[in-house]
C-alpha cells in the first residue's frame, strides 16, 4: 500500500485505536519528509523587475509563463503521453481512440470525461474537421476547456468585497500545502493594498504555527497565534476580535488537517464555522479546500470526504510543479462541480496564481503544439 493510500485509509477511520494513532503520527512525519524533498528547478521571477512593471498586461504574460514553467513536469507526464500517442499513429483509427481513452484515464481525467473527450474527437474526425495531428491536439485542448467551463456555476474568483471583513478558511489534510498557500496569498493580497490578518489555527503542529509566523515576517502581514495544543477555535475567536477592532480587510484562517479521526476533524471545523458565523453574522466568505494535485485519485477522495460535511466554495490545487498528472483538474472539477480558484506551482512567494483553465490547458501542451 502506498503512503497516500495509507493516509487516506487512516483519514477515513471513524475511531482510531492507540496503535493506529501511532501509525498516523509516523505517516505524518513520513509525508512531511516526503513533501520537503526538493522538486526540480523552479526559478523565481526577479523581484525588482516585479515591483517596477506592475501593469495588467505584464501580470497576464507572467501568469502564462508561470503556467508554462510550472506545468513542465506535469506536461512531460500527461502532455508527453498524448504527444507520443499522436506521433505513433499514422491514422486516427479505432485503436488510436482506445489508446487516447486509456491515456486520459491514467492521467486522472476520470472515466466519464475520458469517454466524452474521445467521443467528441471521433465525431470531429468523422466530420473531417480534425485531419492533422495538430487538429487532433487542438480538439483535445478545446474540449478540455469546454468541459471545464460548461458547468462553471460558481465564481472562480475569491469572494472578496470592499468595506467589510472578508474571511477565508483553508481546509484539507496535512501536508497538502495549506500553510504555504496562505503565506503566498496573504503576501500577494497585502502587496495589493489589503489589510491582511492570518490566524494560525492549526495548533496541532508547532511547525505549522512557526511556518505561518515566518511567512508573516517575510510577507509583512500579521499572524494571530497561540501555543501548540491550544483550542483552534480560540485562535479564530481572537483573530476575529482583532480583525473587527482594527478594521482588517481579510482574515485568512489556517486549520489542522491531522486529527485522530474524521469526526474530530469535522467537529473542529464545525466549531470554527459557528464562531465565525456568530462573530460576523454570516458564514465564511470562502472555504477553500486545498488538495495536493500529485496525489491524483486520493485528492478526489479527500474532496469527497470534506464536501460531505463542509460547504466548500473553492479548490486550491497545489504542487502542480510536481509530477501532477494534470487531468486531475478536470477530474475533480467534474466530480465535485466546485471551481478551482487557485493553483500552486511551487514554494516561492510568487508561485500561486488565480486558476485559468485556458492557460492551464495550453500550458499542458506548450512546446508540443507545432
Ligand atoms: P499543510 O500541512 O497543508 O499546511 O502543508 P504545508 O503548507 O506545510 O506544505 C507541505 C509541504 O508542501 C511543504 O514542504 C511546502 O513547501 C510544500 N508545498 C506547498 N505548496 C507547494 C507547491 O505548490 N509546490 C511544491 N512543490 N511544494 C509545495
Amino acid at each position: 500500500m502506498g503512503l497516500f493510500d495509507k493516509i487516506k485509509r487512516a483519514f477515513t477511520f471513524e475511531e482510531a485505536s492507540e496503535e493506529e494513532q501511532l501509525e498516523l503520527e509516523a505517516l505524518e512525519i513520513e509525508s512531511m519528509e516526503l513533501a520537503s524533498q526538493p522538486f526540480g528547478d523552479f526559478s523565481m521571477p526577479d523581484p525588482i523587475t516585479e515591483s517596477i512593471l506592475l501593469d495588467a498586461k505584464r501580470e497576464e504574460l507572467e501568469a502564462e509563463k508561470t503556467y508554462e514553467k510550472g506545468l513542465e513536469k506535469t506536461r512531460t507526464g500527461f502532455g508527453a503521453k498524448l504527444n507520443s500517442l499522436l506521433a505513433n499513429f499514422r491514422t486516427v483509427d479505432e485503436e488510436f481512440f482506445e489508446e487516447l481513452e486509456e491515456t486520459l484515464i491514467t492521467s486522472d481525467v476520470g472515466y466519464e470525461l475520458a469517454l466524452e473527450i474521445t467521443e467528441d474527437l471521433r465525431r470531429e474526425v468523422k466530420l473531417e474537421k480534425a485531419k492533422s495531428t495538430e487538429d487532433v491536439q487542438n480538439v483535445i485542448i478545446e474540449k478540455m476547456i469546454d468541459i471545464y467551463e460548461q458547468d462553471e456555476v460558481k465564481s472562480p474568483e475569491l469572494n472578496i468585497e470592499p468595506n467589510r471583513l472578508n474571511i477565508i478558511l483553508f481546509v484539507g489534510v496535512n501536508g497538502v500545502g495549506k500553510t504555504t498557500t496562505i503565506g503566498k496569498l496573504a503576501t500577494k493580497l497585502q502587496n495589493d493594498g489589503h489589510k491582511i490578518l492570518t490566524a494560525a489555527a492549526d495548533t496541532f503542529r508547532a511547525g505549522a504555527i512557526n511556518q505561518l509566523i515566518e511567512w508573516g515576517r517575510r510577507g509583512d502581514f500579521e499572524v494571530v497565534a497561540k501555543p501548540e495544543g491550544s483550542d483552534p477555535a480560540a485562535v479564530v475567536f481572537d483573530a476575529l476580535t482583532k480583525a473587527k477592532q482594527e478594521n482588517y480587510d481579510i482574515l485568512l484562517v489556517d486549520t489542522a488537517g491531522r486529527l485522530q479521526n474524521k469526526e474530530n476533524l469535522m467537529a473542529e471545523l464545525a466549531k470554527i464555522h459557528r464562531i465565525i458565523e456568530r462573530e460576523i453574522g454570516r458564514k465564511a466568505d470562502d472555504v477553500l479546500l486545498v488538495l495536493d494535485a500529485t496525489t491524483g485519485q486520493n485528492a478526489l477522495s479527500q474532496a469527497k470526504a470534506f464536501t460531505e460535511t463542509t460547504d466548500v466554495t473553492g479548490l486550491v490545487l497545489t504542487k502542480m510543479d510536481g509530477s501532477a498528472k494534470g487531468g486531475v483538474v478536470l477530474g475533480i472539477h467534474n466530480a465535485m462541480n466546485i471551481p478551482v480558484k487557485l493553483i500552486g506551482f511551487g514554494e516561492g512567494i510568487d508561485d500561486l496564481k488565480a486558476f485559468d483553465m485556458e492557460a492551464f490547458a495550453y500550458g499542458l501542451f506548450k512546446g508540443l503544439i507545432k
